[in-house]
């Protein structure tokens, strides 16, 4: 295995270390590392046994301390993310949001988040960490710079999600973890949206980067993880809390990560291309109001992220300039290759109707008609144009109602 971080080559041998894959010997071993399922590990003596170094990772101790195949797992994901010192896994990406969070807050502190938040984000800052003692503070998202007259003398985190969830505004992520850093504030990075792919959230100064590896990086729509990696400052706060709350995943959805992991560049290719040519013939449609996409001109943020993005991937918005929330079932309801779902980044397209106005807590946000929310496949664009053609046909219809106040 050679150690190139190009994402095509580390992402076909990432995580191949001979003792994972049944090469010690170096006689040759097997390509992928294998399934471990495991709980107990049996040692052969007390000796052995107290001798087993519980405090350290790659190393057999008990089940929930991690396997070969969580190991490559986790290796192949800081791989991700230059400048990482390690990664940990959790059964899912909101749970992985909430064990960095738990990783650095304590009662007392004060914490910022964007108003665009993942919805569930937000719900956890709001709920869970409220009830410990945490005042969770919304901002908004293209503040930059300016946040750093947000922080107090308890500010004890910066949450950072780029583009934001629905509205898909870029962040200044370089600005605000420079602001965050000479105060001596932590910063976490959601990174779901360029799968640690197009966005290198520790590069751009961020203390810890999460993504939801149910996404992209699992890409078939068949598992749910999620992942933190952080800098050797925060890794090992990270690591103590994630065993503390007892976070870990199976062996068979490591596997199932690392499968998709060996594909996500080359998926990511063709989810941006697809989702370009969409959002393209979208924006030049007449019932289109708004294309929320950071990779035109008119999504707020844009020249950011032509500055600090690679590419970008096959989630966008957009907003009609007819109807309402209660018309998204003459949009959905019949498209042929559009599955009407929650989640997004595999490899079958998706479309559901959003409503940010109402997750919103800072005022502003208001949409002119129905608002949808694409995630683009792998599918053959043409076919997903068609379907759309006649989806936007059906809504003609409104188009002589009223607009909904
Ligand atoms: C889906 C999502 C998550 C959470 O991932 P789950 O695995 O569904 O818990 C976190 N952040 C963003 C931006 C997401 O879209």
């Amino acid at each position: 295995m050679g150690n190139s971080h190009k994402p095509e080559t580390w992402s076909t041998s990432a995580g191949r270390r001979p003792e994972w894959t049944h090469n010690h010997e170096r006689t040759g071993g097997i390509v992928n590392p294998p399934v471990w399922r495991a709980s107990t590990i049996l040692y052969p003596t007390i000796a052995d046994m107290d001798a087993a170094n519980t405090k350290q990772d790659d190393t057999l101790f008990y089940g929930r301390k991690g396997t070969p195949t969580t190991w490559a797992l986790r290796e192949a994901l800081t791989g991700l993310e230059p400048g990482a010192a390690g990664t940990m896994l959790y059964p899912s990406g909101v749970a992985a949001i909430v064990g960095a969070i738990l990783s650095v807050a304590r009662p007392g502190d004060h914490i910022l988040l964007p108003d665009s938040a993942y919805d569930p984000t937000t719900a956890f800052s709001t709920g869970v960490l409220k009830r410990l003692g945490v005042e969770a503070e919304p901002y908004d998202p293209l503040i930059g710079a300016g946040i750093a007259a947000l922080f107090r003398p308890n500010t004890s985190l910066l949450l950072l999600e780029s583009p934001g969830s629905l509205t898909f505004e870029v962040q200044d992520i370089p600005a605000m973890t420079a602001a965050a850093r000479a105060a001596s504030i932590p910063t976490l990075l959601d990174n779901s949206w360029a799968a640690s792919h197009f966005f290198k959230g520790i590069a751009a100064g961020c203390d810890m980067v999460m993504q939801a590896i149910t996404k992209y990086v699992g890409g078939h729509s068949d598992l749910m993880m999620g992942s933190v990696s952080a800098t050797a400052p925060f890794f090992a706060r990270l690591r103590s809390t994630a065993w503390q709350l007892g976070q870990c995943v199976s062996g068979d959805e490591a596997a199932l990560a690392l499968r998709g992991f060996r594909t996500l560049p080359l998926r990511m290719a063709r989810h941006q291309q697809s989702a370009m040519e969409i959002a393209s013939w979208l924006k030049a449609h007449p019932l289109v109001d708004r294309v929320l996409h950071p990779a035109f001109p008119d999504c707020p943020g844009h020249e950011i992220w032509k500055r600090d993005f690679s590419g970008a991937s096959g989630l966008f918005g957009v907003v009609l300039n007819v109807g309402s929330r209660a018309d998204a079932g003459l949009f959905c309801d019949d498209l042929q290759h559009f599955g009407i779902g929650f989640s997004w980044g595999g490899y079958e397209s998706l479309c559901i109707p959003t409503s940010p106005e109402k997750l919103r807590k800072l005022p502003g946000y208001k949409p002119a008609g129905l608002s949808l929310r694409f995630s683009i496949g792998l599918e053959d664009p043409a076919d997903l144009l068609d379907d759309l053609s006649s989806a936007l046909k059906r809504m003609e219809q409104l188009h002589d109602r009223p607009l909904d106040e």
